[in-house]
């Protein structure tokens, strides 16, 4: 069988602010884990628009697209493109599973929810002559799964190719959060077998790893298991946590023990008030100040997340929010505007509400005010994203960043790290139309590993930063 699977581009490829390296980081491991279950002699081929072109004038056996919210609109006309040519098509992902009637008249098959399950389930009832319209995953384990065809992804086009998932969902239920919606109707998060999951890593090739999992620290006993096994392994990995889970316990010293070096963490926001209506529980009353000086202490990176556009966030979030990342010495940040994703609790009440201004799902970006917020205009919404990030990444607050640290070792780290991420794009795109990105890794994992940490005072350096800034 012929089997072409695609994660279309997402409309934000098709925007001015358009940064093809944030789209060259990883590869498509759903698909590629769907390629898992077909047959070894199947031919398979896996197509990520944004880093390589897709050409429609063949006609695959079966075609599965993967869709977003923002590429829903391209997923569906490839597949009735596809259609027309009596190719069988399959659909799933989030978006599909949040509306799955938009979908169904784009699709031979949909699938809701995780598809670990139901693909194979598919693949079973397709040779068996009697494959259904709706395959829903209730059934929720990562037991037995095959590994990723690694094979399929062409390493050469993506930063981070070692980018790896060893869990499905996360134990929070944060409402504006598509996690809810995609596993309802049975478990929310669950993992691999830890033997599994170390197994996947030696597969692996080279030093730098990237868990992809919403939160590599929410099963105690699994991530022990799992930081236990890679010690040693001579890792540096990245990963994402919450507040909560770097505070609790001692397991955050023992994921650096494993080659920890940087951490993604939802802060969202700073008014508690808006942590609870947004139930983020496991960020209330947390101490944010306390858990950011325990990773520096480590020497682990922090890429925050911020929501603006919450309700009870004015016109002044923008500036005290980025005032406070500055401050804290975060390595990098990432804005959103607050966006009501459909199938989440956030947005039926937005809905509820009467502030949904529409349902074009391509300006569902999270850059796009889609809801009328409470304290501030549209207006406003957007132009302090935008204003968020340009103060963000200027030189002075990245040098004012670099200082909040205290030593040479991790100053430089962090204006290395926030540098080359938001100040070399011409070189990044350079990099990427020469398909020369493997040749970068090496430098991602120089800054990535842990460098010598002397203590504040031994050094000029951060007082010369905090003059430059
Ligand atoms: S912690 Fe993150 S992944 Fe988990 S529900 Fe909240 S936003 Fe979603």
């Amino acid at each position: 069988m012929k089997v072409k699977l695609v994660l279309p581009s997402l409309t934000e490829c098709d925007s001015p602010h358009f940064r093809p390296i944030k789209y060259s980081l990883f590869p498509p491991l759903g698909l590629a884990s769907l390629a898992s279950w077909l047959d070894p002699d199947d031919e398979v081929e896996i197509v990520d628009e944004h880093v390589m072109p897709l050409t429609t004038d063949d006609e695959p056996d079966l075609v599965g697209i993967e869709v977003y919210i923002t590429n829903a609109r391209r997923a569906y006309a490839l597949a009735d493109h596809y259609r027309a040519k009596g190719v069988r098509v399959i659909l799933g992902g989030l978006h599909v599973t949040s509306l799955p009637e938009e979908a169904a008249p784009h699709a031979d098959h949909l699938f809701l929810g995780p598809a670990d399950a139901t693909f194979p389930k598919f693949l079973a009832d397709l040779k068996a002559g009697c494959p259904q319209p709706r395959y829903v995953g209730t059934e929720r384990s990562l037991i037995g799964v095959p590994p990723l065809r690694r094979d399929l992804i062409r390493r050469e086009l993506y930063l981070v190719p070692n980018s790896i998932v060893v869990s499905r969902g996360c134990p929070h239920h944060c409402d504006f959060c598509y996690k809810d919606a995609f596993f309802e109707g049975g478990k929310g998060f669950y993992v691999q077998k830890v033997d599994d999951a170390l197994a996947e890593i030696e597969r692996l090739p080279g030093k730098h790893l990237y868990f992809l999992d919403d939160h590599l620290l929410g099963n105690r006993p699994f991530a022990e298991a799992l930081f236990a096994g890679m010690k040693g392994m001579g890792r540096l990995f990245q990963g994402a946590s919450t507040v909560d889970g770097v505070l609790r316990g001692d397991l955050i010293e023992k994921a650096v023990d494993a080659g920890l070096r940087s951490l993604f963490l939802g802060f969202e926001t700073l008014d508690p008030r808006a942590l609870k209506t947004a139930n983020k529980t496991q960020n209330v009353g947390r101490d944010y100040d306390r858990a950011i000086r325990r990773l520096d202490d480590l020497g682990v990176m922090i890429n925050g997340s911020f929501v603006f556009g919450l309700d009870g966030d004015g016109p002044d979030v923008f500036s005290r929010t980025v005032d406070w990342a500055v401050s804290r010495g975060l390595t990098t940040a990432t804005f959103h505007v607050a966006t009501p994703y459909p199938g989440t609790a956030y947005f039926k009440r937005i809905e509820a509400e009467g502030r949904l201004l529409h349902r074009d799902w391509d300006r569902y970006d999270t850059r796009q005010a889609v809801f009328q917020p409470i304290g501030m205009t549209t207006t406003q919404l957007e132009e302090g994203y935008w204003r968020s990030y340009r103060d963000f990444y200027r030189w002075s607050n990245i040098a004012r960043g670099a200082a909040a640290h205290g030593t040479w070792g991790r100053s430089l780290k962090h204006l290395a790290y926030s540098g080359a991420w938001k100040k070399l794009e011409p070189l990044w795109d350079t990099v990427i139309r020469a398909r020369r990105l493997r040749g970068m890794r090496p430098l991602l994992e120089s800054v990535l590993r842990t460098v010598p940490v002397l203590r504040a005072g031994e050094d000029d350096l951060p007082t010369a930063l905090k003059e430059a800034a």
